[in-house]
């Protein structure tokens, strides 16, 4: 009898630990093919003139893709690596592997369901299915207490509907044994000028984290062995030398070299170790905005940032960025704390949320820029830029979109406060 084959398209879910898609694969496969693509689209320029994926985001994701290829290794197989578009070569694949079904990760963003939408329908032109799983959130969709439609657009409402009614599942085991179809050319990974990034950049650009499974279950683990000192120290005043707590999860999960279930459990346990805390609650919330962005883009699409003028902004040529804007880019401001924290951003590619929110503000409301200048620049800059968290806070902060209780919860006074003590230094 034929055996079963099942092409495993890895995206933003590069772990084996409470990975659904692949726990599910190999129990109705005979073998698996996993691949990743290295899609073009997202090393290009965009509109904005900023750059899709900027070098430390780019350096990460190597990383983890070079963590996943060793843990497969030490299954005994690997992944199949392709520079080029999923639907080009996605029947090629089907075809010489004999494949019988393709599992991936549904995503939120505009840019990832289209790219879901014509390995579809390249797909069903061998009447070949592509079975979605969900495996980015805190919460499934199915355990929340309202259809995706009724999901409240006031996160405090989301939040506190949530927390009530809603569990948490526990995590999918990491699989213990893998079969992979036959395979001798698993392709090369590429390095950094594969991906078009020259040699200066790879020198002079610092990072934050390395990228993978196995470094962030390590840095997890870091995190929690301190776990009675970082608990008990209550860090939440932001200055300019302390930004208050970070757990700096955040490009892990970003990538899914974390899952979400992981990082809750493992709080859990901490919590029921050393006792709960600010700053363990901070990271619960993080993780609960984290989801409420995901939903809002699930329920509106770019509905959920979109002004009336939307559709003709994003349309309309950009205009070249005022000296202002370039001067904030480059951390050039003359504001302090601004440019600390963009000259941070644009040397390691992480800056805690106060500083996000900081840069913004005074982007939006200063300068008084067009909030999306931002959101691009970010996107090139964020080693852990994720489309639902990045668009969706920098429409909170503009006040932009639908999410009206998030308007009234960011406190601008507040923000402008902090800026104040710091100029005052
Ligand atoms: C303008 C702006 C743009 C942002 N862009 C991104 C982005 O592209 N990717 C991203 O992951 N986060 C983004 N954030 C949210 C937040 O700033 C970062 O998640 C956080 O700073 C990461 O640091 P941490 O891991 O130490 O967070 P912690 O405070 O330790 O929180 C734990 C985790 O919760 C999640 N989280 C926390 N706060 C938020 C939030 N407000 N929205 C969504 N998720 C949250 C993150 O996954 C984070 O790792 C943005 C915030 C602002 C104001």
């Amino acid at each position: 009898m034929k055996s079963r084959k099942i092409l495993v398209w890895f995206r933003n879910d590069l772990r084996l630990h409470d990975n659904e898609m692949l726990v599910e694969a190999i129990a109705k496969s005979d073998s698996i093919l996993p691949v990743y693509f290295f899609d073009p689209r997202y090393f290009e320029n965009t509109r904005f003139e900023t750059a899709k994926t900027g070098l430390t985001r780019a350096r990460f994701l190597i990383e983890s893709i070079y963590a996943l290829r060793k843990a497969f290794q030490g299954f005994g197989g690997d992944i199949l690596l392709i520079q080029g578009r999923p639907e080009d070569s996605i029947l090629d694949l089907v075809e010489r592997f004999e494949i019988s079904e393709v599992y991936h990760h549904r995503e939120v963003g505009p840019e990832e369901t289209d790219i879901s939408a014509h390995v579809e329908d390249a797909l069903w032109k061998q009447k070949i299915n592509l079975r979605h799983f969900i495996g980015h959130t805190l919460y499934n969709k199915e355990d929340l207490p309202f259809p995706i439609k009724d999901i409240p657009d006031i996160f405090s409402q989301f939040k506190k509907k949530t927390e009530r009614d809603a569990i948490v599942k526990s995590c999918f085991e990491t699989p213990k044994q893998i079969s992979f179809v036959e395979n001798k050319e698993w392709g090369a990974l590429p390095g950094l000028e594969d991906l078009n990034f020259d040699d200066g950049e790879h020198i002079t650009a610092g990072k934050d984290a390395e990228g993978g499974e196995t470094a962030g279950l390590a840095h997890l683990e870091e995190l929690l062995e301190q776990g009675s000192e970082i608990y008990l120290k209550n860090s939440s005043k932001v200055t300019t030398d302390s930004p208050g707590f970070s757990s700096k999860l955040s490009a892990w999960l970003a990538l899914g070299c974390l899952s979400p279930r992981k990082v809750y459990w493992q709080f859990k346990a901490a919590e029921n170790e050393f006792g709960g805390n600010s700053n363990f609650n901070q990271v619960l919330l993080g993780l609960l905005w984290r989801d409420y962005f995901r939903f809002m883009f699930k329920k509106h699409g770019i509905k959920f940032f979109q002004e009336p003028d939307f559709e003709q902004l994003i349309a309309a040529p950009v205009e070249e960025d005022s000296d202002l804007v370039k001067k904030w880019k480059a951390g050039e401001t003359g504001h302090l704390l601004v440019d600390k924290y963009m000259q941070e951003l644009n040397r390691s590619g992480f800056i805690p949320h106060a500083g996000r929110l900081i840069v913004a503000t005074y982007l939006i409301h200063i300068i008084k820029a067009h909030w999306t200048k931002g959101a691009a620049y970010f996107e090139e800059k964020l080693t852990d830029y994720s489309a639902a968290s990045n668009w969706g806070n920098w429409a909170n902060v503009a006040g932009a979109g639908l999410s009206v209780g998030s308007k009234g919860a960011f406190d601008l006074e507040k923000q402008f406060k902090i800026m104040d003590v710091v100029v005052l230094y």
